[in-house]
């Protein structure tokens, strides 16, 4: 774990979306407030100092997630949290307990993100309008991006897209290579799925863009050297390679 960095912190599978390429299983804890804050020392005693909350959706957590990225800051963290944006609190965008935002942006092309993300009126404009806000209160953002064959060809559109919106505010494009993985991601990898040479491919086309941003290409989520995830199976904390699925 030396060189770890970063840890996604799980504290439950739901989600009020469904997205076709969702690498997450349906299966895990959702834990208690006190078990989260167990988490939280946990990965701080491994002498993380970065905190990413994730999911399953983390604003769909029952026990108040904004208290628990307070307790993250009061124990020193670097709190950021990982959402797609549609149960954010009035306000968010100020909001002193949440260093940054990952906000995942699929497409530049609202046609193919809504095709991957399916939330009722379109998940696009939700996304714009929280990439619009946080621009305008300097809130630094991280985007994420899985890259299927439904948008493969159209990232240097949206590398172009990004460009445009930085402003400073982008702190990192994360290009996730699809996984057939999770309650999407398993059903649907048959058309999904790219080859690994063409996602390669991508990433490298994307990175000679010289974009005024840190681009990470991301072949295999689960098998970081810098990033782990963490979650409770049956109250036990359990890391990316101990999933049980
Ligand atoms: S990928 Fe979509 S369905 Fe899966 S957790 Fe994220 S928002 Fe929810």
């Amino acid at each position: 774990m030396n060189d770890i960095k970063v840890a996604v912190i799980m504290p439950l599978s739901g989600c009020n979306m469904f997205c076709n390429f969702c690498v997450t299983d349906d299966d895990f804890d959702c834990v208690s407030f006190e078990q989260a804050v167990s988490m939280l020392k946990y990965v701080g005693e491994l002498g993380i100092k970065n905190v990413v909350f994730g999911g399953g959706e983390p604003f769909f957590w029952p026990h108040n997630i904004i208290r628990l990225c307070e307790k993250a800051k009061e124990l020193g963290f670097i709190v950021q949290t990982g959402t797609n944006a549609t149960k954010l609190p009035q306000g968010y965008e100020k909001l002193p307990c949440i260093d940054r935002f990952v906000i995942p942006v699929e497409s530049a092309d609202e046609k193919i993100h809504n095709s991957m993300r399916f939330f009722p009126n379109g998940h696009y404009s939700v996304v714009m309008d929280c990439l619009k806000r946080l621009r305008a209160k300097a809130k630094a953002v991280t985007v994420s991006t899985v890259v299927t064959n439904s948008n493969i060809a159209g990232l240097e559109g949206l590398a172009d897209f990004l460009r445009g919106y930085d402003d400073g505010h982008i702190h990192a494009w994360h290009l996730y290579r699809f996984i057939p993985k999770g309650r999407g991601g398993l059903m649907n990898a048959a058309e999904l799925a790219p080859a690994f040479d063409a996602y390669a491919s991508a990433c490298e086309n994307i990175k000679a863009m010289d974009l005024p941003f840190h681009v990470f290409k991301r072949a295999d989520m689960y098998n970081s050297k810098t990033v782990e995830f963490f979650r409770m199976e049956k109250g036990i904390i359990r890391t990316s390679a101990e999933f049980s699925k």
